[in-house]
């Protein structure tokens, strides 16, 4: 967490469609530009959309994300 050279990155959680839930992934840049699309760093490319408080506290990390940022540290 002390490194400054890591790639700047932000965790949004992307609601699952149309259906309940979602997941919170991980995003290249410093914060979400209100763009309605991106590509996670998981490689996912999901719809965005602004997350309600719930969001953060119900929707779970993406391992894949997580885990590739765990690798670039
Ligand atoms: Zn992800």
């Amino acid at each position: 967490m002390t490194s400054t050279r890591t790639a700047r990155h932000f965790w949004l959680p992307v609601a699952n469609g149309n259906q309940r839930g979602g997941v919170r992934h991980a995003f290249r840049g410093g914060r979400w530009d209100g763009q309605p699309a991106d590509v996670a760093v998981c490689g996912e490319h999901v719809a965005l959309a602004h997350p309600s408080e719930l969001d953060w506290i119900s929707f779970p990390t993406c391992g894949t994300c997580s885990e590739t940022l765990k690798g670039e540290a």
